[in-house]
């Protein structure tokens, strides 16, 4: 897709992380964002989900077998790269067996607290080559509260990375942690982790909104230590893909906890359920109708270049806005 070579070049002239898009993006039919449960250990000061929506399973997180949800992606497609995220993901019942399954005939990218020992049997069980890559939040609030918190995670994290698992840690600059970030960085390198990048925080922070209320100088602090440099001056950004053709929905998927399909993670347009095999998806590109896409990394990596038909973008609002109403 255009929109992937774009990223690789662009990429590639600021000297980021390349081959983890191009891995990515270039060998995978279709890509599913699974939210597969909702049940977290940690209360992140930053996190945008709710303590009530942390504290209790979905009913339906882990209500088929590993073998079946695999068997749904092999009958849909050949090729699939599943973003595994939650809640916290090694919570979901035999987490590493779903990951061992999933990964025998697909990739897989996974979003983590790293704080569960299970972490281990991960890596032991899980072929390396097949992780696409594995997000290690590191959240420093809640590290602290737990005995050897910060030690833990990173006995995990370099567990993995001898493994072989392309693992990064990622850190969120939340305003009150912002004058220990670069110590906090220097400590974790001086560990032996290999992948560090810090992230902007996105939201409400004493009544002010972030990033926008970051200074120059925290940026730049934010953008030395940013994994991708493309991500500190791009992606924080507020994207605007607005009217741009748009792969969600033809190859790319948000999917929750019953299997329920949504064109991306932005959109309610729906496409059916992916465990009933009762779904379809769109056979061409279709214009994005909304102004703001929540998800930048699926903008764009998904779009391309090239305007849609007034009368296709109309259809694709009349859709939105359906949904929309429907899920009230
Ligand atoms: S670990 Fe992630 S899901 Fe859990 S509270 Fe923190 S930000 Fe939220
Ligand atoms: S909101 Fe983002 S991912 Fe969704 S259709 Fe628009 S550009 Fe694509």
């Amino acid at each position: 897709m255009e929109a992937f070579k774009e990223i690789k070049e662009s990429l590639k002239k600021k000297g980021g992380n390349e081959k983890t898009f191009q891995m990515t993006l270039s060998e995978h039919e279709f890509i599913m964002t699974w939210t597969l449960n909702k049940l977290c250990n940690y209360r992140c000061d930053y996190c945008f989900l709710t303590d009530e929506f942390l504290s209790n399973e979905h009913p339906e997180t882990g209500k088929y077998s590993h073998e079946y949800i695999a068997d749904c992606f092999d009958r849909s497609a050949k090729n699939w790269l599943i973003i595994l995220s939650g809640g916290e993901p090694f919570l979901y019942p035999d987490f590493v067996g779903l990951a061992e399954t999933l990964t025998k005939n697909h990739h897989i990218v996974i979003n983590s607290n790293l704080s569960m020992k299970s972490a281990f049997d991960f890596a032991e069980r899980v072929n390396p080559e097949k992780v696409i890559f594995l997000n290690a939040s590191m959240h420093m609030t809640e590290l602290v509260k737990r005995k050897d918190g910060v030690g833990k995670y990173v006995e995990k994290f370099l567990y993995l990375q001898d493994k072989g698992f392309n693992i990064y840690l990622t850190y969120v600059a939340y305003p009150t942690l912002l004058n220990q970030i670069e110590k906090d960085v220097s400590f974790f390198k001086q560990q032996g982790i290999k992948k560090i990048s810090v992230k902007y925080f996105h939201g409400m922070f004493d009544s002010k909104p972030y990033p926008l209320s970051y200074s120059m100088e925290e940026k730049e602090m934010i953008s030395r230590n940013a994994l991708n440099p493309v991500e500190a001056d791009e992606y924080q950004e507020k994207p605007f893909f607005y009217g741009r053709q748009c792969a969600a929905g033809q190859k790319f998927f948000a999917m929750d906890m019953a299997g329920n399909l949504k064109r991306c993670t932005t959109l309610q347009k729906q496409y059916g359920n992916f465990f009933t095999g009762k779904f379809k998806f769109d056979k061409s590109l279709k214009p994005c109708p909304v102004p703001e896409c929540l998800c930048a990394y699926e903008g764009f990596l998904l779009t391309n270049n090239k305007s849609s038909s007034a009368f296709s973008l109309w259809k694709e609002k009349q859709w939105e806005h359906y949904y929309a109403k429907k899920s009230e």
